[in-house]
């Protein structure tokens, strides 16, 4: 496993965009425990020419973007290596995710960059990268992502109705920067941070609901996928805004639904080793109290609003996968992707979409499995959408796909609330 060393006096620490909203406020629990931590620029043509410098081919297309990126900081602004690190998301799991910080560093290393720190935060060590900060940022990364979930999911709920295009952006991004100030705030005792975050997230939810918006009855388009290319919007050719462009509202699995995800996972792993009692399966369990409690508290001022797009638990997720998806045998994206099809046709959503980067084991296993799935869910359409930084005509793509979600939201059993 790659972490960083404990010194980071002197460096920045660069986030990959996950999406840019997650990241930004993931930045900011990072400066509150003193780090300075800033989202990387939004990617380009150079990331992918860098990408395809750096990478074989065989790599998964999140990885080439992740390392053009990362590439260019070096590359073209010429950062000093000594004052650099790199945060690279790392999990176990059945596909080549797990590989993507061992990669970075041979590439770094072979270039003669071995002076960058890699940090890749996982449960696994202990966040042993973070040194004795690390409760301090897991508690406050945890609200971060929350926080962003519940500001993406305000955005994506306006801005398809907005009267006048770039309200909805403009209060996201406000929204964003004003949270964002408030994880930042150093040394502030664990309650009055939750209280000064609701207060923050209380405000924004006033902005969003002062955008004037047009009264309009568009076909809800449940978004999955795998979690980098679902997520990125450079990966995923902005595909949420061509949707609303032609028609569509968009409701995306957000992130704390994989670090849930990755809960599970670890109480299933006890129960494999037999370790159901122990000082570990204690801390993961205290662990998940304290997140539930935190979530409930942020997300309890937005019951309002979210009448209709309410979450579910992962759990719920995963039960809902394993007619398909056996959870002795199938772990990742593909049992989410799966079982939040299966969510979105409850509640009454009329077409899914899957994100996934061209070559993906998650993607290539959903597509197979999703035929079924919409046959038994009254044929709801579900489209997987791949990408690679190629060229496609997705225009007319999503413009056939939203015809399908039309005409199944006018003969659809499942009625939305
Ligand atoms: S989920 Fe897909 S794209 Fe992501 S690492 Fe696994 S195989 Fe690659």
């Amino acid at each position: 496993m790659v972490t960083a060393e404990m010194d980071m006096a002197g460096r920045t620490l660069y986030l990959p965009r996950m999406p840019f909203g997650g990241s930004r406020l993931l930045a900011a629990a990072f400066h509150s425990i003193g780090f300075d931590a800033r989202v990387i620029a939004e990617s380009d043509a150079r990331t992918l020419e860098l990408g395809s410098k750096y990478t074989s081919g065989d790599e998964c297309y999140p990885q080439k973007v992740v390392m053009g990126d990362f590439m260019r900081l070096i590359e073209d602004e010429h950062l000093d290596p000594k004052t650099l690190a790199f945060m690279i998301p790392t999990a176990n799991g059945p596909c080549r995710f797990g590989q993507y910080a061992s990669l970075q560093r041979v590439v770094l290393d072979e270039a003669g960059f071995d002076e960058v720190l890699i940090l890749s935060l996982t449960s696994a060590d202990g966040y042993a990268g973070i040194g004795e900060h690390a409760r301090e940022l897991i508690r406050t990364g945890w609200r971060a992502v929350v926080a962003n979930d519940i500001l993406m999911k305000m955005l994506l709920k306006t801005r398809p109705y907005e009267v006048t295009p770039g309200d909805t952006d403009a209060v996201y991004l406000e929204g964003l920067e004003t949270v964002a100030a408030t994880l930042a705030r150093p040394n502030v005792a664990t309650k009055e941070k939750l209280a000064d975050i609701k207060a923050a997230l209380s405000r924004v939810k006033g902005a969003f609901l002062s955008i004037p918006v047009r009264d309009e009855d568009r076909p809800l388009i449940g978004v999955v996928g795998e979690i980098f290319c679902r997520l990125n919007t450079f990966s995923n050719e902005e595909l949420i805004r061509h949707i609303e462009a032609q028609g569509g509202e968009c409701w995306l699995a957000g992130v704390g639904e994989w670090l849930w995800y990755t809960n599970e996972e670890q109480f299933r792993r006890y129960r494999e080793e037999k370790r159901r009692v122990s000082k570990d399966w204690l801390k993961t369990y205290l662990t998940k109290r304290i997140q539930l409690g935190d979530e409930h508290a942020l997300m309890e001022d937005f019951h309002d609003v979210f009448h209709g797009y309410e979450e579910p638990h992962v759990t719920e997720i995963m039960e809902m996968a394993q007619p398909y998806l056996p959870q002795s045998g199938s772990m990742g994206e593909m049992v989410l992707s799966t079982g939040g099809t299966v969510f979105f046709h409850g509640k009454g959503a009329d077409g899914i979409v899957d994100i996934s980067p061209f070559t993906c084991m998650n993607g290539i296993i959903t597509e197979a499995i999703y035929p079924k799935v919409s046959r038994e869910h009254d044929n709801i359409p579900i489209r997987v959408f791949y990408f690679d930084g190629t060229q496609s005509d997705l225009e007319r793509d999503v413009g056939i796909f939203l015809e399908l979600a039309a005409t199944y939201k006018r003969r659809k059993k499942v009625v939305r609330t």
